[in-house]
């Protein structure tokens, strides 16, 4: 079968002396190839303030904090998400308030999230879900007019462009995940990229306990509490390895994304979804609304094809009880939604395979 995710290793060759010497060269913890991951990455978001850190939650619940939110806050986000996208706002004593989604592309509708815009706003969650870039023209537009920062969760949209710019350096915060199945994983690991150089001082204070690494331990004064989120030599190791197929591997989805696009147009019972002007997504899973989902996924598996919706509406669980609210777009947009594969283990015939099977229909 052919899987929906698959996590990416570089040749051993390649990977294994690096892990090799980092694992036997007294300096495990973070250090220099931390900071070299680091550099490395800035370069490839193009934004000198990205910090590396444990996991892509951690990045999530240091951007909500840099952005000031706690109790009793509001934070607008979507339900078409992996579920820490929205557990981040409840750990921070918020309240998450659901917008509905463009029945187009699934993504946050800005119309119906300048509706839900309050006084108790601290930030908008957008999420670029599946590798699909969000209206960041509309939204740039109402963080301005409210003066409410953004938040991207950018975990599905590595090497994803907006006006031909990396996702990482538009809004105040952005974070990636290098968990597992991401599009570059360090096993475990992530990025919040920040806009300024404050932002990124209190970001690393709140990485490591509040202590400030600038500084001997003894000279140190704690005055904020912070978290043991650094990311450390190992994962950054296995990062820096990473860096050098990161472009490649990316590519892949890309290129594989733009082939369904093309060949799956004007298919019977498939309608493929819109990328706003001056986005290019970077097409993690291949989303589409499909008619009989249910058949559609069997026929696709009797193929050797996975195909699901993979994600839960995340107002389904209990710990969001409080934000129930009606989202008919989007529950029309779900009965629909389906992904196929569209990774880098895909080959030319595996695509050409998967578009010759829907076509046949179901
Ligand atoms: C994976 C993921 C995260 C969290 O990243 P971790 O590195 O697993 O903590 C956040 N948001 C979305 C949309 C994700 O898919």
């Amino acid at each position: 079968m052919i899987p929906i995710v698959k996590p990416y290793l570089p040749p051993r060759e390649d990977l294994l002396p690096a892990l090799e010497n980092i694992l036997y060269s007294g300096y495990i913890a973070e250090g220099e190839k931390v900071y070299e991951f680091e550099r490395t990455f800035a370069d490839y978001v193009a934004n000198p303030f990205s910090l590396s850190l444990n996991s892509g939650t951690a990045a999530l619940h240091i951007a909500l904090m840099l952005a000031g939110v706690g109790e009793g806050d509001e934070i607008i986000s979507t339900v078409l998400t992996a579920e820490p996208t929205n557990v981040a706002i409840k750990l921070m004593g918020a309240k998450v308030v659901w917008a509905d989604v463009d029945a187009s592309t699934g993504l946050l509708d800005p119309a119906d999230v300048r509706k839900k815009i309050t006084e108790k706003t601290k930030a908008i969650m957008l999420v670029h879900y599946a590798g699909m870039v969000a209206d960041l023209t509309a939204f740039q537009q109402l963080s301005a007019e409210f003066n409410i920062p953004i938040i991207e969760d950018a975990a599905h949209a590595l090497g994803a462009k907006y006006n031909g710019q990396p996702l990482g350096g538009i809004s105040d915060y952005t974070i990636f995940s290098l968990q597992a199945i991401k599009h570059m994983t360090t096993v475990d690991g992530g990025f919040l990229c920040v806009k300024n150089k404050e932002q990124a001082d209190r970001a690393r204070l709140l990485r490591w306990f509040g202590l400030d690494k600038t500084k001997p331990r003894l000279e140190n004064d704690i005055t904020t509490p912070g978290y043991k989120y650094h990311m450390n030599n190992v994962n950054a190791t296995i990062g820096l390895v990473q860096m050098g197929y990161v472009r490649e591997i990316v590519g892949k989805y890309i290129e594989n994304g733009k082939f369904f696009d093309q060949a799956l147009q004007q298919t019977a019972g498939v309608e493929l979804l819109q990328y706003y002007p001056g986005t290019e997504p970077s097409y993690w899973l291949y989303t589409m609304k499909v008619d009989r989902r249910e058949d559609f996924i069997r026929m696709m598996a009797e193929n050797g094809v996975a195909a699901s919706e993979l994600h839960l509406r995340n107002d389904r669980h209990s710990v969001f009880n409080e934000s129930k609210t009606e989202l008919p777009v989007f529950d029309e947009f779900y009965k629909k939604m389906v992904h196929i594969p569209c990774g880098w283990w895909l080959t030319e015939e595996d695509r050409e395979r998967i578009a010759t099977v829907i076509k046949k229909g179901w």
